[in-house]
């Protein structure tokens, strides 16, 4: 079989088992996800050839199954054996629904499988975000030209030149006007605040700062089940806000942004939204949100797979 034939076989099956996941989707959707209350936080997801075919039929799977409430967890099992009892196999306390395998579990936070699930995502946005400050916004080529913070003053009755937009004179949103942009991440608990700017004990999971335009933003990543975004957005938006406002109050503009990626791999518009504030967008927006959201349903897979396991040993699994 040529390796065209192989990739036409495997889409095919692919196709075929989306199909049967819809049929079902129907007399189980309300089991276990309740997906109706927060679809409208999240992007679509894409699903074209080139997708499927990069996230791979078991992701794909799993991403469905988890989507519509069809996963084999306890509780679904329970409706039907009698010798499964519902609960979660790690605390033998809580009913092992979806959402509380995926991100509600003590035992599984206490061993720090969400932590590493939350910093594999992170990790994927943090490379992106520093390869766009630093190769991007940090550029010579980047025409700095006077506008600050999206707004740009033209006289009335008259447009920008095409040609001087494109002529290196990118609109990078919060970030125009400075190309001496920092960015930190947080990836194991290392980040420090920087001290010129206040003292604190707070560690957004990103931060992005420019002395020239004494201007900082953060990122605060969450990776929530999808019932819960809405939730964990505020609740992070409001942990930072006493910052937000101390650091005003000091002469800096200051952007407090809280970003959530769903632990079923599905992207919270928030993501989208604070990446355009920073000028992304094209390929380079869709594949933050395509890999951030792929890394979050792969680090998932891993993390319902070993639910039955007591021991969390295979810290680099997947890797
Ligand atoms: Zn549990």
């Amino acid at each position: 079989m040529s390796e065209k034939e192989r990739q036409r076989e495997v889409m095919a099956r692919v196709k075929e088992n989306i199909e049967r996941e819809r049929e079902v989707q129907v007399g189980s959707l309300e089991r276990q996800s309740r997906w109706g209350e927060w679809r409208e936080l999240v992007l679509k997801t894409d699903m074209s050839w080139h997708t499927l075919f990069n996230y791979g039929e078991s992701l794909i799977g799993f991403m469905l199954s988890a989507v519509y409430g069809t996963l084999l967890t306890p509780s679904l099992v329970a409706k039907w054996s009698e010798e499964e009892d519902g609960k979660c196999k790690l605390c033998e306390d809580k009913i092992g629904t979806i959402p509380h395998i995926l991100a509600g579990c003590s035992v599984a936070l206490s061993q720090g499988r969400y932590r590493w699930r939350h910093d594999k995502v992170l990790r994927q946005i943090s490379e992106q975000v520093a390869f766009h400050c630093n190769r991007r916004v940090n550029s010579s080529k980047n025409k700095m030209d006077r506008r600050m913070h999206g707004v740009e003053f033209i006289p009335a009755g008259k447009r920008r030149p095409v040609a001087e937009s494109r002529k290196g004179h990118q609109d990078f949103g919060v970030l125009n006007g400075a190309r001496d942009w920092i960015v930190m991440s947080d990836l194991e608990g290392q980040l420090k605040f920087p001290s010129e700017i206040t003292e604190t004990r707070l560690r957004p999971d990103l931060v992005i700062y420019s002395r020239s335009a004494k201007t900082v933003l953060w990122w605060e990543l969450t990776v929530p089940v999808e019932e819960r975004i809405a939730e964990s957005h505020e609740y992070k938006l409001d942990r930072y806000n006493l910052l937000e406002a101390e650091i005003q109050g000091k002469g800096w503009r200051c952007h407090n942004f809280a970003v959530e990626v769903g632990a079923r791999g599905v992207v919270a518009q928030s993501l989208e939204k604070a990446a355009r504030r920073v000028g992304f967008k094209g390929r380079y927006l869709k594949k933050l949100v395509r890999d951030s959201g792929k890394e979050a349903a792969h680090c998932s897979r891993w993390i319902y797979l070993l639910s039955r396991k007591k021991e969390w040993e295979f810290r680099e699994v997947g890797a």
